[in-house]
Formats: structure tokens, C-alpha cells, sequence
């Protein structure tokens, strides 16, 4: 399948006080267009550093390792490697430009002094040949097609005036309307109440549809993950230790990090099973334990291997890996 992006050997550390702290480690993923990918972890396991990477939008002490690539695919064009991109003017094409970033809270897209409808024509007039009045009337249509009543009206409101739905949806509205290829959406339905969460996730399944690109979704809620997302990938303390399908890494998870994550949801079916949260916290990333990131908190750490070597991907079946040294013959024979 057409990839729309490629990203290998994503290595990012950041320097500080402490020293160089290593925030992802060797991630490497594809999106296709049409496709939503779930990035999945707690707090702490390098997914908005991961997505902030796509756009180059880490802070400026992150150093990327010389290996990283993170090509873009557009119709009719070579790959654009971001990572070798120099100027800001070229960089408008990965911000803002064919790739988009909504994020958990929508008052940090918007600038609370500015109406929404200014900053969504501004951002037209830059990404778009558009001219001042065609931006507006578009950026009405858009308000309007994601759900948002009395659009013109909106359009001259602030950001504070509008409900935590609403401002989801005009920031949804705002990141649509330069039609990227790729969405990244941070925790876009964390804060929000469960109808409303459920409203923004058909919003976005429909909008894959009508305009089919591809969404980076994380979240730390597989619940949401296998409402929405075809396929997942799920990190641990800056690694990738298991992507597949949703079905696939659901049903059969196979890392023990990602079957403790399933085992802690709670099951609606029967209310008397008592949740079991993944023993301990992750550690500092200042602190990375050497071999498996997991082994700490790892119920299933019995292997030697386990605390000295990284453990490499195992291809379970089609399009279903996943990184731990009990999946590997040659390490537990
Ligand atoms: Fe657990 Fe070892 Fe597998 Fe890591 S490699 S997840 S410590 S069993």
C-alpha cells in the first residue's frame, strides 16, 4: 500500500542540565493514507515527542540522531525527507501545510485574543492561494461542516466564549481546513465528556473518509484506540514495543506492557473483577534501564537476556510485531 508517511530510526535525546536525556529511541512507523494509526503509552512514553517530530516541533535542545528519516509522500512528487529540510519556508510544508496538529486542549491552538474566525483566515491566507474573502467563506463552511451551529456567528467569537466541545470542533475545523494529508491528533478527546468524545471520534472517522488522509491519534485510552484506530502501535519509555492491527494486538497482545495495559481496562461485563494496574511507575528517563525499557515492571522477567539486551522485533504474523526476548526462540531455548 502508497505510504503517505515513513518515519526510521526516529532517535531523539534532549539536552539538559542533567544531562542528554533519550525521549525515543529507534521508533520506526508508516502511515498510508486513509489509515489511523493509534500511538498508544502512559505519561512519560515519548508519543507527543514522537508526533511533535513529524513537524520538527520539539523544542531546540532535542537532537536527532543522523539516522532519523521521516519522509513524506506527496502526489506527483520525490519523498521529502523533513528531517533535511533547512528553511522555515520550506518547513510550511510539514506545518500547517500537508500535515496538521490538533492537540488535548484546544485553547492552546487558538490565541485567546484573536476571534477564531481571524485565525483561521490567517492561516488560510498562508497556507493557500486564497484570498481574504474566500478564506472566510471557507473557514464558515468549515466551522459548519463539523458541527458547529450558527456558524458565522462563531466565526467572530474567542475562544473562551465557546463550550470544550465546540472549541474541539473549531480547532478540528481550523487543522481541516488546509486540507493536510496527515492529522495529528494529541489526546483530542481526553478532556472531553464521553458523549462529546464519542461525537469528535465519528467527526474524524467521517472526515477520513471525505478527505482521505491519515490520522497519527494518540492516546493513553485503549478504549478509544479500538473505536477508532486500524491500526495501533504501543510505546514504553520511548520505544515502540508492539504495532499491528487493532484487532490483532487487542485480541492477542503480546508483549507483557501491552497485555498489562489490556488487563487494567475495566470490564463492563462483569463488575466484580478487580482492575489490575501494571505494577510500578516508569522510570525517570534519566534513569533507563539498560536491556528491555520494561524489565522493571515486567511480571514476565525471567530471562537472563532481558536485562542486558534490547530485544529486537519478532513478526508474529502479517503486520503484527512485537519486541520482547519470550517471543524469540533463539534467546529463550
Ligand atoms: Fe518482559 Fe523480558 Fe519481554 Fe522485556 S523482554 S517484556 S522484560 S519478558
Amino acid at each position: 500500500m502508497a505510504k503517505l508517511i515513513e518515519v526510521e530510526n526516529l532517535t531523539l535525546q534532549f539536552k539538559t542540565d542533567e544531562g542528554l536525556i533519550t525521549a525515543v529511541d529507534d521508533v520506526s512507523f508508516s502511515i498510508a493514507p486513509g489509515e489511523i494509526l493509534g500511538l498508544v503509552g502512559e505519561s512519560g512514553s515519548g508519543k507527543s515527542v514522537t508526533a511533535k517530530s513529524l513537524m520538527r516541533l520539539n523544542p531546540s535542545n532535542a537532537i536527532y540522531s543522523e539516522d532519523t528519516k521521516i519522509n513524506l509522500h506527496l502526489d506527483g512528487q520525490e519523498p521529502i525527507d523533513i528531517m533535511q529540510i533547512k528553511s522555515a519556508k520550506d518547513m510550511k510544508v510539514a506545518r500547517g501545510g500537508a500535515i496538521s496538529m490538533i492537540f488535548q486542549e484546544p485553547m492552546a491552538s487558538f490565541a485567546p485574543a484573536i476571534t477564531i474566525g481571524d485565525q483561521m483566515v490567517e492561516q488560510l491566507l498562508i497556507h493557500t492561494d486564497y484570498n481574504a474573502a474566500k478564506a472566510k467563506k471557507y473557514s464558515i463552511e468549515m466551522l459548519d461542516r463539523v458541527g458547529i451551529s450558527d456558524a458565522d456567528k462563531r466565526f467572530k467569537q474567542y475562544a473562551f466564549e465557546l463550550s470544550g466541545g465546540m472549541r474541539q470542533r473549531a480547532m478540528i475545523a481550523m487543522a481541516l481546513s488546509t486540507k493536510p494529508k496527515l492529522l495529528i491528533a494529541d489526546e483530542p478527546t481526553t478532556a472531553l465528556d464521553v458523549t462529546i468524545q464519542l461525537q469528535v471520534i465519528d467527526l474524524m472517522k467521517d472526515l477520513v473518509k471525505e478527505f482521505g488522509m491519515g490520522i497519527l491519534f494518540i492516546t493513553h485510552d485503549l478504549g478509544v484506540i479500538a473505536q477508532t484506530a486500524d491500526n495501533v502501535a504501543v510505546m514504553y519509555l520511548g520505544k515502540l514495543i508492539e504495532k499491528g492491527s487493532v484487532r490483532d494486538v487487542l485480541r492477542n497482545p503480546s508483549h507483557p506492557y501491552t497485555q498489562g495495559l489490556i488487563d487494567a481496562l475495566p470490564q463492563l461485563d462483569n463488575l466484580d473483577v478487580p482492575l489490575k494496574a501494571i505494577a510500578g511507575d516508569i522510570p525517570s528517563p534519566l534513569e533507563r534501564p539498560p536491556g528491555c525499557v520494561f524489565h522493571t515492571r515486567c511480571p514476565k522477567n525471567l530471562v537472563t537476556a532481558c536485562q542486558a539486551t534490547v530485544p529486537e522485533f519478532t513478526t508474529l504474523k502479517k503486520d503484527h510485531e512485537a519486541a520482547c526476548h519470550l517471543l524469540n526462540e533463539e534467546v529463550t531455548s
